[in-house]
């Protein structure tokens, strides 16, 4: 499965969810994550995310592992979206900002 990380927290740009195949996006407050159950693996949103924040499951950082478990259980809750939207006003100042997790909203 391909996995949403850090950097998509307060960035949240969606363009990743234009392009999946099988519209596995789920949308919460300041943060997007992936269905792993739904997900087929085409790689296709890697590379749309303007601030790098997809993964495969395999090369996601050592320290981001929680995302994975997190976008299981986020993606369970939150409701599925799959038309790009504006980002969020601010999302230029959080770019690349490290230790976002506290600040994901639920
Ligand atoms: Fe959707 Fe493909 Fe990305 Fe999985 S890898 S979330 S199927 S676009």
């Amino acid at each position: 499965t391909f996995v949403v990380g850090e950097q998509c927290i307060k960035c949240k740009h969606t363009d990743c969810v234009e392009v999946c195949p099988v519209d596995c996006f789920y949308e919460g407050p300041n943060f997007l994550v992936i269905h792993p159950d739904e997900c087929i693996d085409c790689a296709l949103c890697e590379p749309e995310c303007p601030v790098d924040a997809i993964f495969s499951e395999d090369e996601l950082p050592e320290d981001q592992q929680v995302f994975l478990e997190l976008n299981a259980e986020l993606a369970e809750v939150w409701p599925n979206i799959t038309e790009m939207k504006e980002s969020p006003a601010d999302a230029a100042e959080w770019e690349g900002k490290p230790n976002k997790l506290e600040l994901l909203e639920r």
